[in-house]
C-alpha cells in the first residue's frame, strides 16, 4: 500500500500498517490504504518544513501558484464521476451529492487561483517624507491541514487552495475513514506541477498521529475541521509552541420560522435543512423554532414529509438521502434521541435504526423541546430535528442565540425588516434568510463562540494562510538624541 505522499513520493507506512475502508451503505470494502504512524508523520512534517525552509517555493510568484491551482482544477473537472464515484464510496452520500460535492470543491480551488494575486500589501502614510512605510503578507509556512469525513474532498480543498495561494507548504490529514479522494486529489496536485514537499498527505487515526502533528514546533499553523471535543485537544497541544490555530468545528443551528413566511417554501427547506446526507452536515438545521400560532399545521406536515423520506446507498436512483458514517456513530444517534425522549422530547417520528447492512437511520423528530434540554444544545450530527416555538421576534432571537455553538442558522418571514432585524441580532458566522445551506466560496464561512476560530473560504479564508510584517524604513537616518552623549 503506497497511499502516504511525503516529499514527492507515495509509500506505504513504515510499520506496514493498513486499514481496510467500507462503505457506510453496504459495509462492503471499498479498498485498503496505508496507515501512517507517529514517524511518518514526523517525515511529512520534515519535507513539508525543508520545502519551505528551502526558501523557492515561498518565492514563486503567486501567479504560478495559481496556475498549478487552475491546472489541478482542470484535471479535476476530467476526473469529475471518477472522484464522485469514490467519494460516495468512502462516504456512502448519493452519487447525484457527491457530484455537487466535486464541483463545489472544484470551485475553490479556482476561486484561491484568482483570488491570491489580487491580495498585496499596503504602503503606510506616516507623515514623515524620509519614511517608507509597507505592511506586506508572506506565508504563514507549515500548515497542518485536519479535515472530517462528512465532506471529505470539499474539506480538504477550503484548506489546501488557500495554504498554496499563499505560498504556504502542507501536511494534509483527512478522516481516517474516508481518504479516498484525497489522495486523488493530492495526485491531480502533483499532475499539475506541485513541487515535491510542497504537498504531503498523511493517512491514519487522529488519536495516533493527531498530536504528533500538532504539537512539532516545525509546524507553524493548524487548521482543522472537525469536532468540538477533538477541536479543544487539537488547541490544547498546539498551545505549547503558541501555533496559529484554525478551528471549524460544530453546529446547533436554529432555523427560525414566522407565520408570515412563504408556508410552503420554509416547510420544504425544514426538510433539506436537517436530513440533507442524513443531518452529517456541521450547518444542518438541528433546531426548528417555529412561531406557536403555524406549529401545529406546519409540524403535521412536516412529520408526514419526514416519514417518506426514502433512503438507499449511493447508486440506489430512488433514495433521498443515505447512510450514516459508521456503526458507532449510528449507536450515538440513537443514543442521543433516546436520552432526549427521557429528558421530556416527545418523539414525533423515526427513532429506531434499521437494520443492516449498512449505517441507517430514519429522519427523526424530537417534539414539545426547551433550551434546557440536552437534545437541544448539543450536536447529534445525524437526522434529528427538535422543535421549540416563540410567540414574539424577541423571544425567537433569544432562542436562536440559546446556544453555545454559532455556526449557522436561517430565518423564514416575508417580511424584510424583520428578517433583517433578526439576521443581525443571531449570533452565527452563516445566517441565511429564506434560504438554507447555500454558500459561495468567495464568502467567508465559520463560527461564532464554540464553533470555532478563524475562518474559510472569502478573502479572510486566504487571510488565514498569510502573516502581516510592517517594513518600515528611514531613508534618512540621523541619531535619535534621546540619550544624552557621553562626555
Ligand atoms: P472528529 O473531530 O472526530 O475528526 C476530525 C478529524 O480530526 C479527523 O481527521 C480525525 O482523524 C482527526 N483527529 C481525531 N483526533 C485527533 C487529535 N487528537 N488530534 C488531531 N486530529 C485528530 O470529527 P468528525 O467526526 O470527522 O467530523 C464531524 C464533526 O466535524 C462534526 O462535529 C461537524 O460539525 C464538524 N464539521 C464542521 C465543519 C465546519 O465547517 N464548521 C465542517 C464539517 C464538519
Amino acid at each position: 500500500m503506497s497511499e502516504l505522499f511525503i516529499n514527492g513520493g507515495w509509500e506505504g507506512a513504515t510499520g506496514g500498517a493498513v486499514r481496510e475502508i467500507n462503505c457506510p451503505a453496504d459495509e462492503t470494502l471499498v479498498g485498503t490504504v496505508a496507515e501512517a504512524d507517529p514517524a511518518d508523520a514526523l517525515r511529512a512534517i520534515h519535507a513539508a518544513r525543508a520545502a519551505f525552509d528551502g526558501g523557492w517555493w515561498k518565492t514563486t510568484s503567486v501567479i504560478e501558484r495559481g496556475q498549478i491551482l487552475e491546472r489541478t482544477a482542470a484535471l479535476m473537472q476530467d476526473r469529475l464521476e471518477e472522484f464522485a464515484r469514490a467519494e460516495s464510496l468512502d462516504t456512502g452520500k448519493r452519487l447525484v451529492e457527491a457530484r455537487y460535492d466535486i464541483a463545489d470543491s472544484i470551485r475553490c480551488v479556482r476561486y484561491f487561483a484568482q483570488l491570491g494575486p489580487t491580495f498585496s500589501g499596503r504602503r503606510v502614510d506616516t507623515g514623515d517624507p524620509k519614511i517608507e512605510s509597507r505592511v506586506q503578507y508572506e506565508p504563514v509556512g507549515v500548515a497542518v491541514l485536519i479535515t472530517p469525513w462528512n465532506y471529505p474532498l470539499l474539506q480538504a480543498t477550503w484548506k489546501v487552495a488557500p495554504a498554496i495561494a499563499a505560498g504556504c507548504t502542507f501536511v494534509l490529514k483527512p478522516s481516517e475513514l474516508t481518504p479516498s479522494t484525497s489522495i486523488m486529489f493530492m495526485q491531480a496536485l502533483t499532475d499539475a506541477g506541485l513541487p515535491a514537499g510542497v504537498g504531503n498527505l498523511i493517512l491514519g487515526a487522529g488519536s495516533a498521529i493527531g498530536d504528533t502533528l500538532t504539537a512539532s514546533p516545525k509546524v507553524d499553523m493548524v487548521s482543522f475541521t472537525g469536532g468540538l471535543e477533538t477541536g479543544k485537544r487539537v488547541m490544547i497541544s498546539a498551545a505549547a509552541t503558541i501555533k496559529k490555530v484554525a478551528l471549524e468545528l460544530g453546529g446547533k443551528n436554529p432555523n427560525v420560522v414566522f407565520a408570515d413566511a412563504n408556508f410552503d417554501a420554509a416547510l420544504d427547506n425544514a426538510l433539506t435543512a436537517i436530513f440533507l446526507h442524513s443531518g452529517q452536515v456541521c450547518s444542518a438545521g438541528s433546531r426548528l423554532i417555529i412561531e406557536e400560532s403555524i406549529h401545529d399545521s406546519f409540524v403535521e406536515q412536516l412529520v408526514e414529509r419526514a416519514k417518506q423520506i426514502r433512503l438507499g446507498g449511493p447508486f440506489d436512483d430512488n433514495a433521498e438521502t443515505g447512510a450514516l458514517i459508521s456503526a458507532q456513530h449510528r449507536d450515538k444517534v440513537h443514543a442521543f434521541v433516546t436520552a432526549g425522549i427521557a429528558e421530556g422530547a416527545t418523539l414525533l417520528c423515526g427513532g429506531q435504526p434499521i437494520d443492516g447492512p449498512g449505517y441507517f437511520y430514519p429522519p427523526t423528530i424530537l417534539g414539545n423541546c426547551t433550551t434546557t434540554m440536552r437534545c437541544v444544545q448539543d450536536e447529534s450530527f445525524g437526522p434529528v430535528l427538535t422543535i421549540e416555538t416563540f410567540t414574539t421576534e424577541e423571544q425567537a432571537v433569544a432562542l436562536g442565540n440559546d446556544t453555545y455553538y454559532g455556526l449557522a442558522g436561517a430565518v423564514w418571514t416575508q417580511d424584510a425588516g424583520k428578517a433583517q432585524r433578526v439576521a443581525n441580532a443571531l449570533r452565527h458566522g452563516t445566517v441565511w434568510i429564506n434560504d438554507f445551506h447555500p454558500y459561495v466560496p468567495q464568502a467567508e464561512w465559520g463560527g461564532f463562540k464554540q464553533s470555532g476560530i478563524g475562518r474559510e473560504l472569502g478573502p479572510n479564508g486566504l487571510l488565514e494562510y498569510l502573516e502581516a510584517k510592517h517594513v518600515y524604513q528611514n531613508t534618512d537616518p540621523e541619531p535619535s538624541g534621546w540619550f544624552s552623549l557621553a562626555t
